[in-house]
């Protein structure tokens, strides 16, 4: 471990050795007695701290910023194709299963759409992971996993894949607001359709919401029971 630290910042084990001594003393008697072994440290350290902060792409002009928030949304939209399929089978109401697997079919155009627009740019859409959508996804596993009322995890899923579309709205908005700066007219009708996909499959599971669930979800265990017309899951 120590001769690698060492062989990855450059700095040689006599210069290391005072540094440290440096730290755990704190005198300055020491530091003047590190002498030239400090300043090397200092300036070795400062280097390989500036070559970490060069390996990141300068975000110096609004197609920059326009190419890393579209990878962004590619990233977002290759692992919710991934995701979908276990929505499917998870969700009870034949409705949901529709509307998840709709909104499946419609996410693997939106992959395309920016590969489109990736291509027309001679850029590569891959590099960057999506954290937000990775996270969303995995508060949906998560429900996927819970045991109950079989309305009561549809409703569950349905507000997980809410949150998944207002994500992708907010993200939409702004790379279409982008293109159209940039005069990217094409990709901005292209990132357009997408939002308003994206929309109408919010509106729908709101629709769902209210029409398949509530009903049965609002009845607890008691009197009302009966008026439930799900089972349980099976576990
Ligand atoms: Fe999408
Ligand atoms: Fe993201």
């Amino acid at each position: 471990m120590r001769i690698f630290l060492i062989q990855k910042s450059g700095v040689r084990p006599i210069e290391l050795l005072t540094a440290v001594r440096i730290l755990l003393t704190g005198n300055t008697a020491s530091v003047e007695a590190a002498g030239l072994g400090e300043t090397i440290f200092r300036r070795r350290w400062k280097q390989n701290l500036n070559q970490t902060e060069g390996d990141k792409m300068k975000l110096d002009s609004l197609k920059k910023l326009y190419l890393e928030e579209l990878r962004d949304l590619y990233s977002a939209e290759t692992q919710l194709v991934k995701a979908l399929p276990k929505m499917v089978k998870g969700a009870s109401s034949a409705e949901l299963k529709q509307a998840f697997g709709n909104h499946l079919e419609q996410t693997e155009e939106h992959v395309e759409r920016l590969n489109e627009i990736f291509g027309r740019l001679d850029e590569k859409p891959t590099g960057k992971t999506c954290k937000a959508m990775k996270g969303l996804i995995e508060e949906g596993s998560e429900m996927l996993e819970e045991e109950g009322e079989e309305s009561v995890i549809d409703a569950g899923l349905i507000g997980a894949a809410q949150r998944v579309e207002h994500y992708e709205i907010a993200s939409y908005g702004t790379v279409r607001t982008f293109a159209n700066l940039l005069g990217e007219q094409d990709a901005a009708e292209l990132l357009q359709q997408t939002l308003d996909e994206e929309g109408e499959t919010d509106k729908e599971l709101s629709e769902l919401a209210e029409g398949i669930v509530n009903n049965e979800a609002l009845t607890e265990d008691g009197e009302q029971k009966e008026v439930a017309t799900t089972g349980s899951r099976r576990r």
